[in-house]
């Protein structure tokens, strides 16, 4: 390679300590890995989208705000058009919220082990993270964030319910108790909300400090699509379009996800079989030697295992991709397996029992070459 006539200074100084958000989607048969929803969306919904994008015009900008189906959404969880705001995906909303909530001089609590987003959006934004960690059954501190909001120094809190990795509601009283003792943000991350049917927003009402955070990428099996909504009050909404990119969500993935949301009863059966199997893998994984999983509210469940980047490889040489959070702090030895079809559970669950065997036996040959 040729040198350059002229190199580039360094990018902010807040990127150095950051790391691209990597989810490590790699070829595999069963991908359990992203919390995805396993069936995609049907052919016949399929047809009904491909007919309304053929009248959908190509050479105009959408409608920046996407009031069709933040009509349809602001309905359906009776609320008005004020309280919704769609963004490209869950993870432009939450940025959004960075920037508005955020910045220099600003705080934002965090309750890890949770969403790494959170943690990324803050840094980027050079907002002052305090973080609260989880206990060690991943309970959240409840006293200790109580505690910490009463300084008064918060600008904004994000409760993830249920949460991501570790899959547990957060209390509801725990919740209505924050929201009444700070006039801080306080973002619930509702993203998994489908698979544990419950919902703080009974209370949006009463709550102006409260915003909840959907998607359309887990129950609506619509992640590729990239479409996420918030419900609040209309103060904050409006400080959120203040921040957001005007087009960020493209005519396209509004046309998609009306004609989905309008159809939205035709997942519900897709939800109850991920509930039931949810409960089904929980039960197996229990039962199987050195394996201890967590219970979860949503679609997926973490679990610890001895060696878990050994098991994580083994699985993959088998073609079910998982997530290996190994690596990642008070994470040790857990690995997080989507929630799929009944038949890629049972792939999972086989492959698993045949790595652990494999491990052991491993373990109990003696070396090749035993050393003197
Ligand atoms: N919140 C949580 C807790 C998530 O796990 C995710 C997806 N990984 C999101 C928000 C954002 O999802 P999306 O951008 O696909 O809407």
């Amino acid at each position: 390679m040729t040198a350059y006539a002229q190199t580039v200074r360094p990018s902010a100084p807040q990127l150095e300590a950051l790391t691209p958000y990597d989810p490590k989607y790699l070829p595999a048969d069963a991908f359990l890995s992203a919390n995805e929803n396993p069936r995609d969306v049907d052919e016949e919904l399929r047809r009904h989208i491909m007919r309304v994008l053929r009248d959908v015009p190509l050479n105009r900008y959408p409608d920046p705000l996407s009031n069709e189906l933040r009509d349809l959404i602001a309905e359906a969880n009776g609320v008005t058009r004020d309280q919704v705001l769609v963004g490209n995906g869950g993870d432009e909303l939450l940025f959004d919220i960075a920037l508005a909530w955020g910045g220099p001089g600003r705080t934002f609590l965090n309750m890890p082990p949770t969403f790494s987003v959170y943690d990324n959006n803050a840094q980027l934004t050079n907002t002052e993270i305090v973080s609260v960690v989880r206990d060690e059954n991943f309970d959240i501190d409840e006293a200790a964030v109580l505690e910490r909001v009463a300084q008064g120094d918060i600008d904004y809190v994000i409760v993830t319910s249920p949460n991501n990795p570790t899959g547990k509601l957060a209390d509801e009283q725990f919740i209505l108790q924050l929201l009444e003792s700070t006039d801080a943000l306080v973002v619930v991350d509702e993203a998994y909300f489908e698979f544990s049917r419950k919902t703080i927003r009974p209370y949006l009402e009463r709550f102006e400090n409260l915003l909840i955070l959907r998607t359309f990428s887990k129950a609506f099996s619509l992640a590729g699509v990239r479409v996420g909504y918030v419900l609040g009050s209309p103060r904050v909404i409006r400080e959120l379009i203040k921040v957001r990119q005007p087009y960020s969500v493209d005519a396209v993935s509004q046309a998609i996800a009306q004609v989905i949301y309008e159809h939205r009863a035709l997942f519900e059966p897709g939800i109850s079989a991920i509930i039931a199997e949810r409960s089904r893998v929980f039960d197996e994984l229990k039962r199987i030697a050195k394996v201890v999983p967590y219970p979860s509210d949503a679609n997926y469940i973490l679990f610890r295992v001895p060696q878990a980047g050994r098991v994580w490889q083994g699985l993959y040489d088998r073609g079910i991709l998982v997530r290996d959070l190994s690596g990642a702090p008070q994470l040790e030895d857990c690995l997080r397996v989507t929630i799929g079809t009944e038949e890629q559970n049972d792939e999972f669950l086989d492959a698993l029992r045949t790595v652990l065997a494999d491990i052991a036996r491993q373990q109990l040959q003696p070396p090749a070459h035993p050393s003197a």
